[in-house]
């Protein structure tokens, strides 16, 4: 950033903070610490807002109203309230409403008849004293399976930094919470259709404390920040207002790349 910015006090390291940063530092910075609330609501928040309504929705049904007519049902119950308008075009709205609504029918009809999930988009803290802040994140879904649980997530997309860090928080996160790491942990992106899997073992650890210490050390220092150089990021965003000079590298994103990937 181009003038002196203090610090950042970081007590609360929370999922979507830790997201916005990944999808832009700049962003993170006038969203979580300037406290600015765009009046203007772009697709990406409206359609995760209505995959999270369908998923939690679904999943309240009792089991054997589980089925794709009722996916069809919810689908069309929160989509008729959006408006064209927030999209770039009605060609990218209505191929956003086919590959999400295709998707959702995939990944919840294959879902197996079992108990009520053991979290359905449950917001949940706990403190890690290796990090000295506190960690708050959503289970979005999470059953048992034979030996713990399986946790699932469903986004609108996500690339290979977002998988990484949703597999880093949940690992840090359930060993210290529940003493316990997921058996496999499951993410499912509603535009693409893909299906990412991991199953952390306690090795795993170590390294999500490393990631999670480092992502801490970037939020403190907004000197440090860079913008993306994402067009399909600024073209979602509410502040492009706020950014006229063009995007320039990331230089804090490849860094974590480097030293996290594996
Ligand atoms: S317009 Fe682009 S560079 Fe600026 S804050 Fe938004 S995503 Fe970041």
């Amino acid at each position: 950033m181009t003038s002196r910015h203090p610090l950042v006090s970081v007590k609360t390291m929370t999922d979507y903070h830790l997201e916005s940063f990944i999808r832009c530092p700049y962003k993170y910075y006038y969203q979580h610490v300037l406290l600015l609330n765009p009046i203007q609501v772009k697709w990406r928040q409206v359609i995760q807002f209505i995959i999270n309504q369908v998923v939690q929705n679904f999943y309240q049904l009792p089991l054997d109203a589980q089925n794709k007519f009722n996916v069809l049902k919810l689908i069309d119950r929160y989509w008729k309230n959006v408006s064209p308008q927030l999209f770039e075009s009605k060609v990218h709205y209505y191929m956003v409403l086919a590959k999400t609504t295709d998707h959702l029918l995939q990944f919840l009809s294959m879902k197996k008849k079992q108990k009520p999930p053991l979290f359905l988009y449950q917001k949940l803290n706990t403190y890690i004293e290796e990090l000295e802040t506190q960690l708050s994140l959503t289970i979005e879904l999470a059953e048992w399976s034979t030996y713990s649980f399986t946790v699932k997530k469903f986004l609108v997309e996500a690339d290979e930094e977002m998988i990484q860090l949703y597999n880093h928080l949940m690992v840090v996160f359930s060993n210290e919470a529940f003493g316990k790491l997921p058996e496999k942990i499951e993410i499912n992106t509603l535009l693409e259709g893909k299906k990412y899997t991991f199953s952390p073992t306690m090795n795993n650890v170590a390294q999500g404390n490393m990631y999670l210490k480092y992502m801490k050390d970037l939020l403190q220092h907004p000197n440090d920040y860079t913008k993306t150089n994402s067009l399909t990021e600024c073209r979602s965003c509410p502040f492009t207002h706020k950014c006229k000079d063009s995007p320039s590298s990331f230089k804090g994103i490849n860094r974590r790349n480097e030293d996290f990937l594996h």
